[in-house]
């Protein structure tokens, strides 16, 4: 059987297109995600690619159209399977959100745990929620990897965002040990993908903060976690107005991770025209400092700078212009500075930057006590 997705059927050395229905509108019509799939020889691996769940972030989609060509199906040992739009509904109004689902559309993919009885008091699953669970049996069933693209903030670095890999500390010592076996082999799989795409890399955010924030439910988050699919998350500086040059270093770091899957012949191409931060030991990512006034702040350090703990952060001044509380914020951490959260006038208790920070927890955990149940 011939790979396929909605319309589209996948054919050796070409590229296809078409479209997959993700839901119906009340007022008539199909909301529908666009679709590419390019093979070359359908005996090697599927990888997915995708873009956009996030309407207001538009360099992944450039990324995409740039990497996919009749050239490069030619070329490939395998299957490329591409959505370059997520959530066109967010995409037609510039917004994050789509305008029939409340909430982030990154946290709607299923969970590892067994869903609960239905709560009438709670709505049911939206109609996004449950296109994007047909899209993922989709992937399930065909995806040997997948990389999903997104932005952060005006003139943040291009970088990655690796998921934990959890796993159930449950049952006999053997089966335990199992299960940690495995979910290690997985995260060396996700280890080599960073390696390869060779961009800056952050680990998410450690356990609690992780749940609470549902990003075990987002593509890549449900990719590792429930598909156990290999997949990573790529960040590409601004959103709304991509960055050329982060644009031509992602498209070559996808080739060098085809190349490491085996999918595309040749050396890796080096990564150039961007800042790489590598500060010589793991970080993983976190909103700091936080500013403990009403201010507004002057940034000191810019994005992919390598920051010591004490090292001034930002200048801190009242709406007249004079130095206020700290007058200058130091870094809590050693790490890097990803870049600067968007506007520079802030209420207490908010995050200025997000900074890559010295990471001590495993790539690999098991899931918190009670978790399934
Ligand atoms: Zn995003």
């Amino acid at each position: 059987m011939p790979l396929s997705l909605g319309t589209a059927k996948a054919a050796s050395g070409r590229i296809v297109y078409g479209t997959f229905d993700l839901l119906e509108h009340p007022t008539g019509g199909v909301e529908q995600l666009p679709v590419v799939i390019a093979q070359g020889s359908p005996r090697g691996p599927t990888f997915w690619l995708s873009a956009g769940i996030h309407g207001n972030e538009h360099a992944g989609l450039q990324v995409l159209h740039l990497l996919l060509s009749r050239e490069l199906a030619k070329q490939l040992d395998g299957t490329i399977v591409c959505i370059p739009a997520l959530n066109p509904a967010g995409l037609r109004t510039m917004e994050r959100e789509a305008y029939y689902h409340r909430g982030d559309p990154n946290r709607l993919f299923p969970e590892p745990r067994p869903p609960r009885p239905r709560d009438f008091d709670v709505e049911p699953p939206s109609v996004l929620e449950l296109g994007y669970g047909r899209l993922f049996s989709e992937i399930r069933s065909t995806a040997d990897f997948w990389i999903d693209l997104h932005n952060t903030w005006t003139g943040s670095v291009s970088m990655i965002f690796r998921d934990r890999i959890y796993y159930r500390d449950t049952g006999t010592s053997a089966e335990k040990k199992a299960a940690r076996t495995e979910a290690e082999k997985l995260d060396q799989r996700v280890g080599e993908m960073c390696r390869a795409y060779g961009h800056s890399v952050l680990n998410e955010m450690g356990c609690d903060a992780y749940f609470d924030e549902k990003l075990h439910r987002s593509t890549t988050g449900a990719a590792v976690n429930v598909a156990r699919i290999p997949a990573l998350t790529m960040e590409l500086g601004t959103g709304h107005m991509p960055d050329p040059a982060i644009v031509r270093a992602s498209v070559a770091g996808l080739k060098n991770v085809l190349r490491w899957a085996g999918m595309l012949d040749g050396k890796p191409e080096p990564i150039e025209g961007i800042k790489i931060a590598d500060p010589g030991f793991p970080c993983r990512r976190r909103g700091t400092p936080r500013v403990t006034v009403p201010c507004v702040v002057r940034h000191l350090v810019e994005p992919g700078t390598i920051v010591e703990k004490g090292d001034p952060i930002a200048e801190v001044r009242d709406i007249w212009g004079r130095p206020v509380a700290e007058k200058i914020l130091r870094s809590e951490y050693d790490g890097w500075m990803m870049g600067h959260s968007h506007g520079i006038v802030h209420y207490p208790g908010k995050a200025i930057s997000g900074m890559g920070v010295r990471d001590e927890i495993p790539t690999v955990l098991p899931y918190p006590p009670g978790f399934f149940e």
